[in-house]
């Protein structure tokens, strides 16, 4: 009998699965004290022409403040969220956070561009534009088009047809739209028409492969000249090295993000950080930047 119990015990509460379970449940509960708490923050990575040296933007990346673990990174978390309705919750305060910081760096004298990344829930949210109306109507400061919002390729691939109307409907807003981690996604030429983004960031796993591998060259130029054909602006993203920023600079591609410019920084540091960058002499002194 005894045996019988131990059997039904280990069969009924203690499966990997349970506890699997279990384990997500506590994780999730402890993602929502954090946001309660507000333990989490926004660090910024700049982007940058490497031709003219100017800042163009800067993307807002979240982390999580933990008070036992430290600064976590969102690997670390958002796949907890994934599917889950409080993923929306952090995406608003992402975007409600991105503008109140945008309004104390304009208080300071720095007008600049900040990026958000938006979740593939967050995309198939059917209030999502009124919600980003209403968070923009907010900060009567901040011009909408100020803010751009960066979707993974991967999500608007998805469904195609609901993230087409949500860009549309957040054009309209005057907000602008990225794709992000461009080429991840086996997106054709055809789906590219039906998705209005002004910018395509380009994956950082071609930009890596770049320096020894010819076929990410290639992808790399198919994109570009995809990009301009479609007059939609282009950055690569996960440019670590001069010798990457030389490369790109040569098939015409002025746009970067990467450690090599900046690594994310908290957004106390942005402004003497903006104000004291220079590009690379081989980015900046090349003659087809001069022709600029
Ligand atoms: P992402 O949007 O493609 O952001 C770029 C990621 O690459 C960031 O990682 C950034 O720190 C990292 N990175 C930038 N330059 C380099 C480089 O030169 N080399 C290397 N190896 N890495 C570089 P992070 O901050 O860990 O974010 C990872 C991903 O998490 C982001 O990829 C984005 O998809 C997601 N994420 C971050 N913040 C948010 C957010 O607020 N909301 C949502 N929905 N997703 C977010
Ligand atoms: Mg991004
Ligand atoms: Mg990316
Ligand atoms: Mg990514």
């Amino acid at each position: 009998q005894a045996k019988l119990a131990g059997k039904n015990r280990f069969h009924f509460f203690d499966t990997a699965n349970d506890r699997s379970l279990r384990e997500h449940h506590e994780s999730l509960e402890h993602i929502r004290r954090a946001l309660r708490e507000r333990e989490f923050v926004l660090h910024y990575q700049p982007k940058v022409n490497m031709c003219t040296g100017a800042v163009i933007g800067v993307e807002a990346l979240i982390r999580w403040q933990h008070p036992e673990k430290g600064l976590l990174s969102p690997a670390a978390f958002l796949p907890v969220i994934e599917d889950h309705p409080l993923s929306i919750d952090i995406g608003e305060w992402v975007i409600e956070a991105a503008l109140t910081q945008m309004e104390h760096w304009h208080a300071q004298g720095l007008n600049i561009r900040v990026s958000v990344n938006i979740g593939a829930r967050q995309l198939q949210q059917m209030d999502f534009t009124q919600r980003l109306g209403e968070i923009l109507a907010n900060h009567p400061a901040i011009s909408p088009k100020d803010l751009e919002l960066e979707v993974l390729e991967t999500s608007a691939l998805e469904d195609l047809q609901q993230a087409s109307q949500v860009i549309e409907s957040c054009r309209a807003l005057g907000v602008t739209l990225a794709l992000d981690d461009f080429g991840t996604g086996y997106s054709s030429l055809t789906y590219l028409k039906h998705l209005s983004v002004s910018t395509i960031k380009i994956d950082q796993s071609f930009v890596r492969g770049m320096l020894n591998n010819p076929d990410d060259i290639a992808i790399l130029r198919g994109v570009l000249g995809m990009a301009t054909a479609f007059h939609r602006e282009v950055i690569a993203e996960g440019v670590e090295t001069v010798e990457h920023g030389e490369l790109l600079l040569q098939m015409g591609c002025e746009l970067a993000q990467g450690y090599g410019v900046a690594r994310p920084m908290p957004a106390a540091d942005l402004p003497s950080w903006a104000a004291a960058w220079r590009p690379h002499p081989t980015w900046s002194n090349r003659q087809a930047c001069e022709q600029d």
